[in-house]
């Protein structure tokens, strides 16, 4: 008997997804429409940040943040290896210089002590920013990197890819959910298929500063502006004035129509995800052959389950042929061939390194059936049996 592919990760769209985006198609706008600036406020609402701006992709959600903070070719960056590339490249998209700090081996994020040992190997004023992720859905301690951001006068972009609706305990013993804009100066969304909230493409940026968030909103749509109160001349009702280099990294209409709709389910998949979580957890916690697995963390948002395993290329086979198609988040960004040319060396991340070479990504989505989970526990373990 074949049966059907599990992937590790996988959109739902219901008859309601449908229906609205139909509607959408059949309106005024199917793009820089009201329905865009609903998604926004609505998505801002959702994470608790003053400000919401809705672009075309995570990615171009990164380099919007980049350009908004003027990173340049003086620019000194900090992130994690542990991440997708574009939480780096950003910063080259700007010129900028990427500087990679080891993880945490616990919660495989980006380590805060070997930020600190990189800001101070350095003269005071070298580095301009820090862009830790909330890599896998475990929303970093925001609080302190902004303690060490405020230190050395740096600012903070939160890459919350793998996070909305998470959020971390603070030192008051209060939630703080992943971009309400109280630690980072902006952080990022991103509606790809895989992710929590699927628009097929899409992202969005929250901040709680106004100058920021109108300066993205000038970026988003090539540098241009009608706003009477910003524009220098005044020729006539077409006038308008194009003030920066900026791009077209817009979402349209139809997206962000289904953007509203998925977000009105988003902590339904939330639950759902934590229990997926519980159960691999739960039926991991004796195995010999589970090194570590994602942790047991109260406002984890679980875009990822992952196991550390010994012999992973050998699981990742087994399953394959069992149509389980896991993934490896990630090969760490600074061994990529791009960044090796530009003189990254591989062995200077050792727990980054170390992680890469046994970690494996489960399927993990709201959908997931009972038996869909428990058929890949038990191929797993068959495979450790054999
Ligand atoms: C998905 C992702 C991105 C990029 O988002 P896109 O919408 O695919 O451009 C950036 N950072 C992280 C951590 C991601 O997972």
């Amino acid at each position: 008997m074949t049966q059907k592919i599990i992937p590790y990760g996988r959109q739902e769209i219901t008859n309601e997804d449908i229906q609205v985006v139909i509607e959408s198609l059949k309106s005024d706008f199917l793009t820089q429409g009201p329905t865009i600036l609903e998604f926004e406020s609505k998505f801002a609402d959702y994470v608790g940040s003053k400000y919401a701006v809705a672009v075309s992709n995570g990615t171009a959600a990164l380099h919007l943040c980049a350009l908004a903070l003027n990173v340049n070719e003086n620019s000194n960056i900090i992130t994690t290896p542990i991440t997708f590339v574009a939480s780096a490249n950003c910063v080259k998209y700007c010129n900028g210089n990427v500087w990679f700090a080891d993880i945490d081996p616990v919660t495989y994020t980006l380590d805060v002590s070997k930020v600190e040992a990189l800001i101070e190997s350095k003269p005071k004023g070298f580095f301009n920013g820090i862009i830790p992720v909330d890599f896998a859905g475990f929303a970093v301690d925001l609080e302190a990197f902004k303690n060490l951001a405020n230190k050395h006068g740096l600012w903070i972009i939160e890459d919350a890819c793998h996070a909305p609706g998470g959020f971390f305990i603070n030192s008051k013993n209060q939630q703080e959910f992943c971009g309400n804009g109280k630690y980072a100066e902006l952080s990022i969304f991103s509606f790809h298929p895989v992710k929590h909230i699927a628009c097929g493409e899409g992202g969005m940026i929250t901040t709680n500063d106004i100058s920021l968030y109108q300066k993205l909103l000038l970026l988003r749509t090539h540098g241009i502006t009608k706003d009477a109160s910003a524009i220098i001349e005044h020729h006539g009702g077409w006038y308008y004035e194009m003030q920066e280099l900026g791009y077209n990294y817009r979402l349209t209409d139809f997206q962000a129509a289904l953007g509203i709709s998925q977000l009105k389910r988003a902590d339904k998949g939330l639950e759902r995800r934590r229990e997926i979580a519980g159960i691999y957890k739960n039926s991991f916690k004796d195995k010999k052959y589970i090194l570590s697995q994602s942790g047991d963390v109260l406002g984890h948002a679980y875009h990822l389950y992952i196991i550390q395993v010994e012999n992973r290329k050998g699981l990742y086979d087994y399953l394959r042929l069992n149509n389980i198609f896991c993934q490896v988040h990630y090969i760490p960004v600074h061994t990529m061939p791009y960044y090796k040319a530009q003189g990254y060396k591989k062995e200077s991340m050792p727990i980054s390194e170390k992680y890469y070479e046994h970690c494996l990504s489960l399927p993990m989505f709201p959908t997931l059936t009972s038996e869909e989970q428990n058929f890949v526990i038990k191929t797993i373990d068959e495979f450790y049996q054999n």
